[in-house]
């Protein structure tokens, strides 16, 4: 039995992914979580695109092919060191590691949508986040959701947009708003739902299929223009102004609900281990990774490796992808280095 020990920071699904990874490749994987339970953003969330499967049952999966994994929960990094190219990693409880890799899947942050005033969130009551909805399917405990009429969600909330410095798009967010305007029609039949998109980024498999599901079962009404401004009348009820770009019309509606759909944001506090470890960030904000194709999963510090949405705005299965594939670079790094001194049972 071998003895290197290979950290994961981050207790997410690429975290827990890559750690089940490596056990089955015979490493040993130690994953390292700030909060008290491992599973990220997915265990925000209710039911997954495109084919609403349930969230849950994902992560009770991943967190049972944890099981046996060592874990330290509720603890952070204080300290890293590289000497003859061990780690030696320091840890908020007290502990120590010495480790042969480091796989960075510190994960994403949603943006915070109060940055975007225009839109009114923390103003008015009825403008909620996607995540506040999604939470709102998970638990049907959000008094704001009262048997809205008429819903409208704004897209690339966060993304796309120079004035908060996010020139990318965050992949996810289009999917998103078409999943959860199906449901709350689901929910409230009688509603009419708007989408406010610029361009519709459909491009995964049963992307498109969930496209013409919301128009043709659900009757979800997809206008491509930017909502430009949110108010209150005085019945409470929100009134939106934006420009249909199709038809080169202003548009003035009044909703019950508005929906922002917050895009990714690199990590808080992720400078910090990146300054640890000398790891810089790429134009977006994100972990820099070596290169475009074969460096996916490397940095450009030997021995530090990523995985997931900490490089950039990743869907779950892009994650899960990643997560397979850095176990596989952290193996042949340490079979490379003379490090491995065990072999595969078959
Ligand atoms: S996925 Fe859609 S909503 Fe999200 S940033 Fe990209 S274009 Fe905008």
């Amino acid at each position: 039995m071998n003895e290197h020990k290979i950290l994961i920071i981050g207790g997410g699904p690429a975290g827990m992914e890559t750690a089940y990874q490596l056990k089955k490749l015979g490493l040993k994987p130690v994953i390292i979580e700030r909060s008290d339970k491992l599973g990220g953003h997915l265990a925000q969330w209710d039911r997954l695109f495109p084919a609403s499967d349930d969230a849950e049952a994902l992560l009770e999966k991943m967190r049972e092919q944890c099981i046996d994994i060592e874990k330290r929960l509720n603890t952070r990094i204080t300290n890293i060191t590289k000497e003859n190219n061990i780690f030696h990693v320091s840890l908020s409880n007290g502990n120590s590691y010495d480790a042969d890799a480091i796989v960075l899947c510190t994960g994403f942050d949603l943006f915070k949508a109060e940055r975007k005033q225009e839109y009114g969130y923390g103003i008015y009551n009825n403008v909620i986040t996607n995540a506040e909805l999604e939470h709102y399917f998970k638990t049907h405990n959000d008094e704001r959701i009262n048997e809205p009429k008429k819903i409208g969600f704004v897209h690339c909330v966060g993304s796309r947009d120079v004035k908060v410095n996010n020139t990318y798009c965050s992949k996810v967010c289009c999917a998103t708003a078409l999943k959860q305007a199906c449901e709350i029609k689901e929910e409230f039949p009688d509603s009419d739902v708007y989408c406010f998109y610029m361009d519709l980024r459909m491009f995964g498999k049963g992307y498109e299929d969930l496209y013409l599901k919301a128009q043709k079962d659900f009757d979800i009404k997809c206008v491509r223009g930017r909502v430009c401004e949110v108010s209150e009348n005085i019945e409470g009820k929100l009134v939106i102004k934006a420009e249909d770009t199709l038809l080169g019309t202003p548009m003035k509606m009044t909703l019950d609900l508005l929906v922002l759909m917050c895009g990714m944001e690199k990590a808080s506090g992720i400078e910090r281990i990146q300054n640890m470890l000398n790891i810089k960030s790429n134009a977006d904000g994100f972990i820099e990774t070596r290169d475009t194709f074969y460096g996916l999963n490397h940095t450009k510090e030997e021995g530090v490796f990523v995985a997931g949405a900490c490089t950039s705005p990743k869907t779950l299965p892009d994650t899960i992808a990643e997560a397979r594939a850095a176990a596989v670079e952290v193996f042949n790094y340490l079979k490379d280095n003379g490090q491995q001194t065990f072999s595969l049972r078959f």
